[in-house]
């Protein structure tokens, strides 16, 4: 961290400076140039507010020069990372995949939902037993009936189950049905208390950016739960809340090759949380893979028209099918480019 002064701050108003600094555990490097001095400061700058030193009256600009996440920076773990998901599956690191479902586990329609996903060629099986909803009473979800359904569906069709976990009081359930993937929906990206209980497990964890969060939160957010012993985070950009109103959210594509540079964790997209409409998910998804994203989470229900939350949204398997073949084809340009 730099903390730029002004030129004109009095020999004894720097000191008092480097004092404060220095009793917070620092070292300071103080040179004086012809329109400013500048201090750097040295050590664990965790402890320093940036926000409390640029407040300061001599103080015109902070500056950080490192990250403040460490465990998820590229920085400090240049290789990918790749998550292993359970069933053979992997994620990262070159290894891409496709996560399918319905928004909501409703019952019996999850078992042939989850064949025709497998059948095209999806990997991973998603479907929220516990729903984040706006109104408190919409559908809130099977809850643990809904876990039992996930993983009769995980154990006939050997797939990893990615599903959402809303309270950390549920974590240890999750944990005890043996779910391959916690999902910490958008509206969570903030619960620390979640963040922590999730990172105290060694289960991936399917981490959405906040509907109205930075990029840098979302590595904040994945650093919470790094930092409690869970190395196995894949991130996931679902899109973001703008001006814009033609779709339910933007789909920030930008993230994806911005959260490779930034972090070794696989970047998974989601195009129908993204775009909120049926017609733009496969265009969409075709986007996040060529931007290079590791995965992608798309929902996929028999009956739209009848699904119990985000029906607008949802392909039908028959048009899952079209769209897994485009995203493989679009894969193969990619992967032939990289030769
Ligand atoms: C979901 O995956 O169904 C969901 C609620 O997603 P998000 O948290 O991105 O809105
Ligand atoms: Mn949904």
């Amino acid at each position: 961290m730099i903390a730029i002064l002004r030129k004109t701050a009095s020999d004894e108003a720097v000191g008092h400076l480097v004092s404060w600094i220095e009793g917070k555990g620092l070292q300071t490097d103080v040179s004086y140039g012809e329109n400013e001095i500048v201090i750097g400061l040295v050590g664990d700058t965790t402890r320093i507010d940036p926000f409390l030193l640029e407040s300061m009256d001599i103080v015109e600009r902070v500056q950080r020069v490192s990250e403040p996440f460490k465990k998820a920076n590229r920085k400090f773990h240049p290789a990918d990372t790749v998550v292993d998901c359970g069933h053979g599956v992997r994620i990262g690191g070159g290894a891409f995949q496709v996560i399918a479902g319905p928004c909501s586990v409703e019952g019996d329609n999850l078992i042939a939902i989850a064949r025709r996903v497998k059948a095209a060629g999806a990997t991973m099986l998603r479907g929220g037993a516990f729903k984040p909803r706006t109104s408190p009473y919409a559908y809130q979800g099977m809850g643990a009936a809904g876990l039992d359904l996930l993983r009769e569906a995980s154990e006939e069709l050997d797939m990893p189950i990615v599903t959402e976990v809303m309270d950390p009081r549920d974590v240890g359930l999750f944990v005890d049905k043996g779910i391959d993937v916690m999902q910490v929906g958008a509206r969570n990206a903030q619960n620390f208390s979640l963040l922590k209980e999730v990172g105290k497990t060694q289960v991936p964890v399917l981490l959405k950016r906040g509907m109205s969060g930075t990029i840098d939160e979302l590595l904040m957010a994945a650093e919470y739960i790094m930092s409690e012993g869970n190395p196995n985070v894949i991130l996931c950009e679902r899109g973001i809340r703008t001006f814009e109103t033609r779709t339910r959210n933007t789909f920030d594509l930008n993230a994806v090759p911005v959260l490779h540079h930034l972090s070794h964790l696989p970047v998974v997209a989601d195009p129908s949380h993204a775009t909120g409409y049926t017609r733009y998910v496969e265009p969409m998804a075709l986007a996040a893979c060529a931007a290079g994203a590791d995965g992608l989470e798309i929902e996929v229900h028999d009956r739209p028209e009848r699904a119990w939350s985000d029906g607008a949204q949802a392909l039908t398997p028959d048009q899952f099918d079209r769209t897994m073949e485009r995203i493989r084809a679009i894969r193969s340009v990619i992967a032939a480019d990289g030769e």
